[in-house]
């Protein structure tokens, strides 16, 4: 049964010290890299957040989230802890002005890339638990995927308190194995 790992925007603006950084987000590198070299996965795909300069998601443009991400910016590569030698695809995500650009589904390639390698079950791992990740493995369980949440490789923002335990009970509810 083909087997993919997404790991969903491990990149420098959503580590600690970036423009909208997850505590303790750099702590999953090691067990992320140990899942990106693991044989079981026939494609290890990494997602950016890939923001134009004016995303509806920023303070001022009216959304919620500082500026971050944005397209060609050092905040938006791939965190440098990540061993990219084991990442096959990138998909760019957030791109459309308008769209809010949570799920690694929305407006992106993803779905494709796993179509035409058939995979049907997927590792989802990355930042953050209680935005992206989310609302990328709710849009793959919609999607019909199996889905594996290796919570060892995720962190949540906490903009409320308790937002992550949240995300992880919403995951369950929809069917996606929590470890
Ligand atoms: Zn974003």
């Amino acid at each position: 049964m083909p087997e993919a790992l997404v790991i969903v925007d491990f990149q420098n603006d959503f580590t600690p010290g970036g423009a909208l950084g997850v505590p303790e987000g750099d702590e999953i590198t090691d067990r992320v890299n140990e899942l990106a070299a693991d044989d079981r996965f026939d494609v290890v795909v990494a997602t950016r957040d890939w923001h134009p300069p004016d995303h509806r998601s920023f303070t001022e443009q009216g959304g919620i989230w500082p500026v971050h991400c944005v397209q060609e910016t050092p905040g938006a590569e791939l965190f440098p802890g990540l061993d990219q030698s084991h990442v096959d695809v990138i998909v760019d995500k957030g791109q459309p002005r308008d769209t809010e650009g949570y799920s690694g589904f929305q407006a992106t390639t993803l779905e494709g890339v796993l179509r035409e390698r058939r995979i049907d079950r997927i590792t989802v791992v990355g930042l953050a638990t209680d935005y992206c990740v989310k609302n990328t493995v709710l849009d793959a369980r919609r999607l019909g995927f199996d889905v594996d949440v290796d919570s060892s490789a995720i962190r949540a923002v906490e903009v409320q308190p308790g937002d992550g335990d949240r995300a992880i009970d919403e995951m369950r509810a929809a069917g996606a194995h929590v470890s």
